[in-house]
């Protein structure tokens, strides 16, 4: 199955595809995680990335376009995989068709309001575990490992803000467009938790 997780920073995207990535076996292919940790490592991507990221701007097509399209390319990928947060922009998916066959395009959807409170809120784990502060009851280290945890830059003040203007101007024409190709379901994230937007994935999974 080659699938695309859609939807707003905060939606849910690498919450769910982590999930799907255990019981169906794919690969989980984040953009944002793979421009994170080359940030980490000083690659001349993660630097040309961060100003970018930073700013809760998107990075260059070109930039992006390249490195999925190689990722796309190992041997993992071959039964399939699940993109999250590519493409972002109508040039990305015009590129993605021109060297893919999708399956499926998942979109989480989600308020305005509870996705600003979800990404102030959320925080970080070294080790890849994700949490919001108002699930945490205090707690200041993960449960999975004890490390402390940390708020990423991007989720920090008016950057969130940027983010969500982003999506809605460069993003959100996706929907239209997957819709047009009869690939897109919309799965309803308001005021669902995370075991049932999960459930309602699967039964769209199931299908294919
Ligand atoms: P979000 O929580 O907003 O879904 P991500 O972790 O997916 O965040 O992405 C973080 C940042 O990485 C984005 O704000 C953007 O700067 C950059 N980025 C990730 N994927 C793309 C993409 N497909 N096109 C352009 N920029 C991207
Ligand atoms: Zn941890």
């Amino acid at each position: 199955m080659k699938l695309i997780f859609l939807g707003a920073p905060g939606a849910g995207k690498g919450t769910h595809a982590t999930k799907v990535k255990a019981d169906y076996a794919l690969p989980h292919i984040s953009t944002g995680d793979i421009f994170r940790a080359n940030l980490k490592e000083g690659t001349p991507l993660g630097l040309k990335a961060k100003g970018y990221m930073d700013k809760g701007e998107l990075v260059p097509d070109e930039l992006v376009i390249d490195l999925v399209k190689d990722r796309l390319t190992w041997p993992d990928c071959q039964n399939g995989y699940i993109l999250d947060g590519f493409p972002r922009t109508i040039k990305q998916a015009e590129a993605l068709d021109s060297f893919q066959d999708i399956d499926a395009v998942i979109n989480l959807v989600l308020d305005d309001e509870t996705i600003i409170r979800r990404v102030s809120g959320r925080r970080m784990c070294s080790c890849g575990a994700t949490y919001n502060v108002e699930l945490l009851g205090g707690k200041t280290t993960c449960e999975k490992c004890g490390k402390e945890l940390y708020q990423r830059e991007d989720d920090k003040g008016d950057t969130v803000r940027t983010r969500l203007e982003v999506y809605n101007r460069d993003t959100a024409p996706l929907i239209a467009y997957y819709r047009n190709k009869n690939l897109l379901t919309d799965i309803d994230c308001n005021g669902k938790s995370i075991d049932e937007v999960y459930q309602a994935i699967c039964n769209e999974l199931d299908k294919i």
